[in-house]
């Protein structure tokens, strides 16, 4: 069936008022947990051909991601969807306020590659559990988790309600074209833009999930060997192909001997070997050849070789870098790290304050004063002191960009918000009517005006 045919019938749909019903998002969501359960081995397999994800960081980074948001709107629907009372001010006396969340209607998810599953089925199961109708256009640069996700749900979801289209750059022009309610789109700020501008022509609100350069910090008051096994950890998982990743590293110049060591010896214990089946391989040829040019010979610290048949590069760190470096004009989204040293921690804040507004930010120091000043004058989406990545599996805490790395969020109850209206309804007694606001006005009726007002 044609696509628009698709929304049409998903316009139909939502007008039946079914969706809103919690019952009916719940069986859904229960419904889709136990397809992802019970296809697991499918999913696994689909991103192994796709990227060599192994089983273990698709199981932490993707799966247990989406079942535990299933289990959060599970466990928190009830409260979320509750019309919320708020008081009421004293010219609405007698009358009560309350705040109803309401689904948006008809929502488009647009995904990205790097994290196939998560990526394109958490904002479906944000906007199931909001009451919405939803298609969900995958990445085809993953192709084969992009087949797995649309036969896990079109052969079990009925097209009128949630349904996966298959396709590239065309299919997804083609669908900008119709009128959603809204769009959740995941990619880069160059195809974001494109994404924007296409939304205003119905005046469709976004959620745009864009990525950056996202640096990390680390001063001489940090734990280094925490910092570095952190920091190798989070930049090396998916081979670096993470939004969140740091992608470059400011060290102070003092101890950047020692730390460099550091991460040299956590690379090594990890075992990122091209022939190991935990470590993810780059997506595509394109992505491979960018990336080995990417990496200045002349710089290189640690790692620097590749594979281009197994699309394998290893883990690398350039040391020497500097702002004007070809690494340093574009998000890397791959497993080289870049090292530029500072003096002055103020100059490095600076630093990062002259770029665009990250996705993310990460410091490690155990100094409050350098802590205050990371969060009180950098601008980043979301960032951790003293960790990399993590702040995004906190259910609690917002998810999203600011600035050139996004507009709006979701994750938790931030989720069920980003496909809800906030409807404002004030409900009036039909008694006790005071003549004072209706004309013919005068100076008296003024007079109390203004003690009341
Ligand atoms: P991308 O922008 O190339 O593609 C994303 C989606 O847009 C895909 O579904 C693709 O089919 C579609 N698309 C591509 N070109 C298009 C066009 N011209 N017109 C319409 N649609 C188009 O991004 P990607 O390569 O899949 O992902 C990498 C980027 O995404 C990085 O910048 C990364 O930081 C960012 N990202 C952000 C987050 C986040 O949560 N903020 C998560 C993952 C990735």
């Amino acid at each position: 069936m044609e696509i628009q045919n698709i929304l049409l019938e998903q316009k139909e749909f939502f007008k039946t008022q079914q969706t809103k019903s919690l019952a009916f998002r719940k069986m859904y969501l229960e419904k889709l947990r136990s397809l992802i359960i019970s296809n697991e081995n499918m999913l696994y397999e689909a991103i192994y051909k796709d990227f060599g994800k192994s089983k273990f960081d698709t199981f932490t980074t993707e799966i247990s991601f989406i079942l535990n948001d299933i289990e959060y709107y599970l466990k928190h629907l009830k409260s979320l969807a509750k019309p919320q009372k708020v008081s009421t001010n004293l010219v609405n006396q007698l009358g009560k306020s309350k705040i109803y969340s309401e689904p948006l209607g008809n929502i488009l998810v647009i995904g990205a590659w790097n994290y196939p599953y998560q990526l394109s089925l958490s904002p479906v199961i944000a906007a199931i559990a909001a009451g919405n109708c939803c298609i969900l256009k995958p990445s085809e640069v993953a192709e084969n988790t992009m087949k797995a996700m649309s036969r896990i749900i079109n052969e079990n979801f009925p097209s009128a309600y949630v349904y996966v289209y298959e396709g590239g750059i065309d299919e997804t022009t083609a669908l900008l074209k119709l009128k959603f309610d809204k769009i959740f789109f995941t990619g880069s700020t160059k195809v974001g833009k494109i994404i924007y501008k296409a939304a205003a022509e119905h005046l469709t609100p976004v959620v745009l999930e864009l990525g950056g350069k996202s640096p990390v910090i680390v001063t001489k008051n940090a734990n280094l060997e925490i910092a570095a096994k952190r920091i190798v950890w989070g930049k090396f998982l998916n081979a670096g192909q993470t939004c969140v990743a740091p992608d470059y590293l400011l060290i102070e110049e003092t101890i950047q001997e020692q730390f460099l060591e550091m991460l040299r010896k956590y690379i090594k214990e990890f075992q990122y070997s091209p022939d190991s089946e935990q470590y993810t391989k780059i997506i595509n040829p394109r992505n491979f050849q960018r990336l080995v040019h990417l990496i200045d010979k002349e710089k290189i610290y640690f790692g620097g070789s590749s594979d281009e048949e197994k699309r394998y590069i290893e883990p690398t760190i350039l040391h020497n870098s500097d702002w004007n470096d070809p690494i340093m004009q574009e998000e890397i989204f791959g497993p080289i790290l870049p090292v530029i040293s500072f003096k002055n921690y103020n100059m490095a804040l600076n630093a990062v304050l002259e770029q665009e507004k990250p996705l993310a930010a990460y410091l490690f120091t155990n100094n409050t004063e350098e802590k205050d000043n990371f969060t009180q004058r950098l601008s980043f989406g979301g960032g951790c002191i003293n960790d990399v990545v993590m702040h995004l599996s906190n259910d609690n805490l917002p998810f999203g960009g600011v600035g050139n790395s996004g507009i709006g969020n979701y994750h938790g109850k931030f989720g069920f918000e980003a496909f809800s209206h906030q409807k404002a309804v004030l409900e009036k007694a039909t008694w006790g009517e005071p003549n004072i606001k209706y004309p013919p006005y005068s100076e008296k009726k003024l007079s109390w005006i203004k003690k009341f007002l």
